[in-house]
Parts: structure tokens; C-alpha cells; sequence
């Protein structure tokens, strides 16, 4: 079971605060953070495993705004979060870019985890199913099943809406995420202490990646408690 915590575009709590209060939390479960690049290096240094929340597919170039696997696992960083859907809603992320970023980042060493979800009017109209193979597909097809690789469900309708998947519906799209790759699958979309357990238990669901709820040490370390129940 992984727990990864996405600080988004926020400072976050204290690394070293944090890594302390993780410290018997934990059980066999592993946490990861995923901070701005401007914290990575202090994250690395509490001893958190670190994620960056992106990696280029080039070691290095013209790239204004772009930071790549080697640079990343020479300041200690460990993987990186790739095809989050507020990078494919407000930057032009196509399942093209997900798939050579994701191929690179795990070619030069890095783990990934790489992020896939229907929008509400994707669900709505039945095609959650057609969008999930398109997305999980193209990452397949370019990587396999790749030993450093985890696949996040995340349904961009309860992306930081305070509306969660049911723990069955989550399963549900786990299941199907699983039988196009067999990767371990993490589920993100408003995870919070009050939801995690019941998720977590879900047979497919592997793990939880949190946005809003990593930022609070109190409630990303219960999440964690959760995880271990
Ligand atoms: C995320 O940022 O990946 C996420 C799932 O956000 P939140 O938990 O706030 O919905």
C-alpha cells in the first residue's frame, strides 16, 4: 500500500515535522510527498521520499520550465507524478507527452506515478470506460509493466470537489484500469481521513493519492492510520 501526498501549487507543511510525524504511522505502508520544485531538495534532505509533481522526456535542452529525470535523481528525488489531470486540463498534457515522460523517467531510473481519469461528462455520457483504455494504453504501449511504474484512478470530477467515488465505483474502474495494465493502482479524488479506510479496503485499490489532505500534517497522517487498518 503507497500513500503519496500532492502538495499541487502549495508550500506545504514542515518536511521535518512532518517525516517525524509519519514516523509511527506508517506500518508496512509506504508515503511518498510530491512538493513544489522549490521544496523537493528540503524534502529530500528530512528523508521523505520525494516526487517531483512533473519530468521532461529530455536530460537536458531548451525546455524553459522543465526539469528532467537526471537532474531529479541527482538532487536524491525518486520519482515523479506525470499526466496529473491539472496538467492535461491547464497545460496542454496529451497522452503523447504522459507516455514519453513517462517512458524517459523510468528509462533514466526514476519511479512514476502516472495519473488517468474520466472528466463528469465523460462518465455521464458512458464513456469512462473508452477514456480509461485510451489513457492506460497509451502508457502501456510505450512502458510496459514496468516494475517502478503505479497508476493513479483519478476521476478529474473529484479532483479537490470534496465529491468522492464510491468505494465500489472506484473498485469498478480499479479492476478495469488492472486488466489493460497490471500495475499497482492508486485512488485520488478527495481522499480524506473520514473516507480512506473504507477506499483503501476496496480489493483493487492500492494505495491513495491525496491532494488537499497531504497539506495538513494531522490529516494526511491519519489518512496513513487509515491505510494501516
Ligand atoms: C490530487 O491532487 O491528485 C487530488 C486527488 O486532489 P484532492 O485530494 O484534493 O482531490
Amino acid at each position: 500500500m503507497l500513500i503519496a501526498g500532492n502538495w499541487k501549487m502549495y508550500d506545504g507543511p514542515d518536511p521535518v515535522a512532518l517525516r517525524e510525524a509519519l514516523h509511527d504511522a506508517l506500518g508496512e505502508h509506504e508515503h511518498v510527498v510530491a512538493p513544489p520544485f522549490t521544496r523537493l531538495h528540503e524534502c529530500v534532505r528530512a528523508g521523505l521520499t520525494t516526487f517531483a509533481q512533473n519530468v521532461h522526456w529530455e536530460p537536458e535542452g531548451a525546455y524553459t520550465g522543465e526539469v528532467s529525470a537526471r537532474m531529479l535523481l541527482e538532487r536524491g528525488v525518486a520519482g515523479a507524478l506525470v499526466g496529473h489531470s491539472e496538467r492535461r486540463q491547464y497545460f496542454g498534457e496529451t497522452d503523447t507527452t504522459v507516455a514519453r515522460r513517462t517512458h524517459a523517467a523510468l528509462h533514466a531510473g526514476l519511479r512514476v506515478i502516472a495519473c488517468v481519469g474520466e472528466t463528469g461528462e465523460e462518465r455521464e455520457s458512458g464513456d469512462t470506460e473508452t477514456v480509461l483504455r485510451i489513457q492506460v494504453e497509451a502508457i502501456r504501449d510505450a512502458c510496459g509493466e514496468h516494475e517502478r511504474l503505479v497508476l493513479a484512478y483519478e476521476p478529474v470530477w473529484a479532483i479537490g470537489t470534496g465529491k468522492t467515488a464510491t468505494p465500489e465505483l472506484a473498485g469498478e474502474a480499479h479492476a478495469f484500469v488492472k486488466s489493460l495494465l497490471d500495475v499497482p493502482v492508486l485512488y485520488g479524488g478527495s481522499v480524506k481521513p473520514d473516507n480512506a479506510a473504507e477506499l483503501l479496503a476496496q480489493p483493487d485499490i492500492d494505495g491513495a493519492l491525496v491532494g488537499g489532505a497531504s497539506l495538513d500534517i494531522d490529516s494526511f497522517v491519519a489518512i496513513c492510520r487509515a491505510a494501516r487498518s
